[in-house]
């Protein structure tokens, strides 16, 4: 190598050595910690009622305060519950599981100890399939799913000089979805917790709200240099109650980690809570390991035995799940990636639509009426599917009225769709014909509009002649007009164009 050279090597690396974002030396690694609080009636070891926003120590009994003497059951409709998530995911079934006492002193915690699934959880393995912006998948390794019961909360900001405790929700069920280390950016830990909340809604198992706190995520984070293969140490986020927040904690948190490395300080485990004001995490506490819990098998509980025929029937009563529906509609009837995605978004909105097929075999047009007018009305009235007054039977009429020539699209999507949510009980084409919107496509009728709309403008005439082909539009806008919107659009743009190119 020349002196030259060399020397243009050392200044271009000298350039990357300083210029380069030191974020990009570095990969983070991240797992996920879900707890699911589970719609089911009472709670997860007695009979208490499990709700919320009852008032607070209302649903509280003996069993629940640990008091001696009382003993804790089995909940079959939580088991049930937790099986559903599990079989979800593609999980194993632990077929003997031993229910476990975590034990740590909090005053939300009235029993001193917590029951959980420690040495053998419901559920392991497993996965969720999540999809990335960029069009790639990924399918997220579970580690576990378990159930537990809840904590109480305690509210910290109601009383200036009291932390006040509402023990309804101690003993409530839990189900918690474990992840293995493998995410690796906020957008994917968003898009995980996305998932999960679509799965659990679609399964009936929880209300995926994560502002009143029946969806909670932790996430465990590190950071390493890229092809390193040990891990680093990981700190543990808590207190983000949105999908965004998540993301938002965790692209704090990895530049945070990535600036200490990069100055040598030593990172410590601990737990950190998310400010939302502030975008920033903050230490709360070192972190506890596993044995300061001292973990032993609940002695009250028998263990729980799941049997094949239990699972087979849990298995039987599964609803269709998103990412069955999702393959449905982009094969069997050509949606695309996004129409897919948004119409599987939500159970009751992939159910409408295909109730509306029920009717219709005009698939693009039921979604377009699905993701357009009808999401934009319910958006526009803060209302939900299952109180718009419209039902799918309702949406497919109107397509039949444009698919047969009846009506012009634009006249059933702003006039007919308005006026028959006001009158649901008439039909379409009965309103139709009152509002005289039937579409005219007699010959004559419309000849003499259009021998009108060109007569108008004479030199648009003789410029379209003269090669400006987009005026084309212009004279159609003139028909519709005149014709109160009841010329065939189809019809009127052929007509036009042999008349004009005559
Ligand atoms: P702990 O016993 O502290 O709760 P676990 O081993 O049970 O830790 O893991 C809890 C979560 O932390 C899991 O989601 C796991 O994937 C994740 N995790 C473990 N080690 C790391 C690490 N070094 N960096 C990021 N996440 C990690
Ligand atoms: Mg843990």
């Amino acid at each position: 190598m020349d002196y030259a050279h060399s020397y243009v090597i050392f200044a271009v690396n000298l350039r990357n050595e300083f210029m380069a974002n030191p974020v990009d030396k570095y990969e983070a690694v991240i797992g996920l910690e879900i707890h699911t609080q589970l719609l089911t009636k009472t709670k997860a070891f007695s009979t208490d009622i499990a709700e919320y926003g009852a008032m607070p120590n209302t649903n509280v009994s003996v069993v629940n305060l640990g008091h001696p003497g009382t003993l804790p059951r089995h909940n079959k409709e939580a088991v049930n519950m937790a099986l559903r998530v599990g079989l979800a995911c593609g999980c194993d079934i632990t077929s003997y599981c031993l229910y476990a006492r975590k034990n740590y002193f909090y005053a939300d915690l009235p029993k001193g100890y917590q029951i959980t699934q420690d040495k053998t959880p419901l559920c392991t393995g497993g996965s969720v399939r999540i999809k990335k912006e960029d069009g790639s998948v990924k399918d997220v390794l579970l580690t576990r799913i378990h159930m537990e019961e809840d904590s109480g909360k305690s509210i910290h900001d109601m009383d200036l000089h009291n932390s006040l405790i509402d023990y309804n929700r101690a003993g409530t069920t839990l189900v918690e979805i474990v992840t293995e280390p493998v995410l690796r950016s906020g957008e994917e830990a968003g898009l995980f917790v996305s998932e999960v909340r679509k799965l659990v809604r679609y399964l009936d198992v929880c209300d995926g709200n994560m502002e009143e706190g029946s969806l909670r995520c932790d996430a465990n984070i590190s950071v390493r240099l890229k092809g390193a293969t040990e891990f680093g140490t990981k700190v543990e986020v808590k207190n983000m109650n949105s999908i965004s927040n998540v993301r938002k904690a965790i692209e704090f948190e990895v530049e945070r980690q990535v600036e200490a490395v990069e100055k040598g300080e030593k990172l410590v485990q601990e737990t950190r809570s998310f400010d939302a004001v502030k975008g920033i995490t903050f230490s709360m506490r070192a972190k506890e390991v596993a044995t300061d819990y001292r973990y032993f098998p609940e002695p009250d509980l028998p263990p729980l035995i799941v049997t094949d025929e239990w699972i087979d029937k849990v298995r039987a009563n599964m609803p269709k799940l998103p990412e069955e529906l999702y393959n449905e509609f982009t094969s069997d009837y050509g949606l695309s990636h996004y129409d897919a995605s948004v119409l599987t978004e939500n159970k009751e909105v992939a159910q409408y639509y295909l109730d509306i097929l029920g009717h219709t075999a005009n698939f693009k047009a039921a979604a377009n009426y699905l993701m357009g007018p009808v999401k934009a009305y319910l958006n526009r009235n803060a209302i939900e599917l299952s109180d718009f007054a419209l039902k799918p039977r309702h949406i497919a009429d109107l397509i039949r009225l444009v698919d047969d020539g009846t009506v012009s699209n634009a006249v059933a999507e702003q006039k007919l769709f308005g006026a028959l949510i006001e009158r649901p009980d008439e039909t379409a084409l009965s309103i139709a014909e009152e509002m005289n919107v039937i579409q005219n496509s007699d010959d004559d009728f419309l000849d003499g509009l259009i021998t009108k709309a060109l007569e108008a403008f004479p030199d648009k005439v003789e410029e379209y002649k003269n090669g400006k082909k987009g005026l084309l539009g212009l004279f159609m806008g003139e028909v519709m007009k005149q014709s109160g919107g009841k010329a065939d659009p189809k019809l009127t743009s052929q007509k036009l164009r042999d008349k004009l190119e005559a």
